[in-house]
């Protein structure tokens, strides 16, 4: 699996002119102190001299080569040290000259030999999450931050299954996993966990799409009557992973009802995995949407029930 080309452009882009402007700034430095202090750039021209009669001692090679190229590094690491003291006694530390990198593992080439850095990772899957419209969700809602203490008594046994579940899911994600529903009231964790999943599956490299019903639908909507739109149905139908939060919160119609028979449908024939998570229960979604839709999604999406008293409510002390 691979991150589609405009995240990977982008991240590429993003390296070199990091590095582009690591290497810059070193130089002005560089040159800047050349400039004030004259016995420094005598030095820098010595070490450079150095360096070019090492490569010449190596080149004439055999006889006393190893005698005649320890006095030249000999040599350079005396420069080398007077160098750092000149910086000190002008008042600057040993390293100002150096290439200030962002990362010193892969000098903000992104790659560590051939594998790539772990620095370059996190961005491909941070460039993904904003790709997918997740990056302000990912910062609070993970895994780690979804907290059971919230769930009494029975509640707490069967959230810790769901979340069991959720994790389980998440971990072993493929192109073909299955779809899920979560339902359950308002608070009581479904986007948490829904944005946790995405979030895991995007790290994963898969291209993902995170939307709330209502965009989704007035983003469709608006595509439908050609006005420019923030999604397309394409983009919908091809993402290699969808979530839909909050389903039924959009505005209820007929044409929005066909809209979602066809995302619903179309992902379940092309076995493309699809989440989608709202408040109205399995006899709400029949009376809402058509019951062709509704057995759709109760029988062909795996169903995950949330129970307990509203989060947000407790955290606000009812
Ligand atoms: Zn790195």
């Amino acid at each position: 699996m691979a991150y589609r080309k405009e995240i990977l452009h982008k991240v590429r882009q993003d390296y070199n002119q990091k590095r582009n402007r690591a290497l810059g700034e070193a130089a002005e430095r560089l040159a800047a102190l050349h400039e004030k202090y004259p016995d420094l750039a005598a030095i820098d021209s010595a070490l450079a001299k150095t360096g070019m009669s090492l490569v010449k001692e190596i080149v004439k090679g055999s006889e006393g080569i190893q005698d005649r190229v320890a006095a030249v590094r000999l040599e350079n690491e005396r420069l080398q040290k007077d160098r750092a003291d000149m910086l000190v006694f002008y008042g600057f530390s040993p390293d100002y000259t150096d290439v200030k990198y962002e990362c010193t593992q892969c000098q903000d080439t992104g790659f560590c030999g051939v594998e790539p850095c772990l620095c370059y990772k996190k961005a491909l899957a941070k460039e993904a999450l904003a790709y997918a419209g997740l990056a302000r969700l990912a910062e609070r809602q993970s895994f780690d931050t979804f907290d059971l203490k919230y769930y009494q008594g029975d509640n707490r046994a069967m959230m810790e299954k769901v979340l069991a579940f959720c994790k389980r899911y998440a971990e072993s994600f493929h192109e073909k996993a299955d779809s899920l529903l979560l339902i359950g009231n308002t608070g009581l964790g479904k986007t948490h966990l829904s944005t946790s999943i995405a979030v895991s599956v995007v790290e994963k490299g898969y291209e993902a799409v995170y939307t709330s019903a209502p965009n989704l639908f007035s983003a469709l909507e608006a595509e439908k009557f050609g006005r420019e739109a923030q999604l397309t149905m394409q983009e919908v139908l091809d993402a290699e992973f969808l979530l839909i939060d909050d389903l039924g919160t959009e505005n209820p119609s007929a044409l929005n009802n066909n809209f979602l028979y066809n995302i619903v449908n179309t992902r379940l024939i092309t076995g493309k995995p699809t989440l989608i998570n709202t408040n109205l229960m399995p006899a709400d979604l029949m009376k809402r949407y058509t019951d062709r839709l509704a057995s759709r999604l109760l029988g062909e999406y795996a169903v995950m029930r949330f129970v307990g008293s509203d989060i947000r409510m407790q955290k606000i002390g009812f």
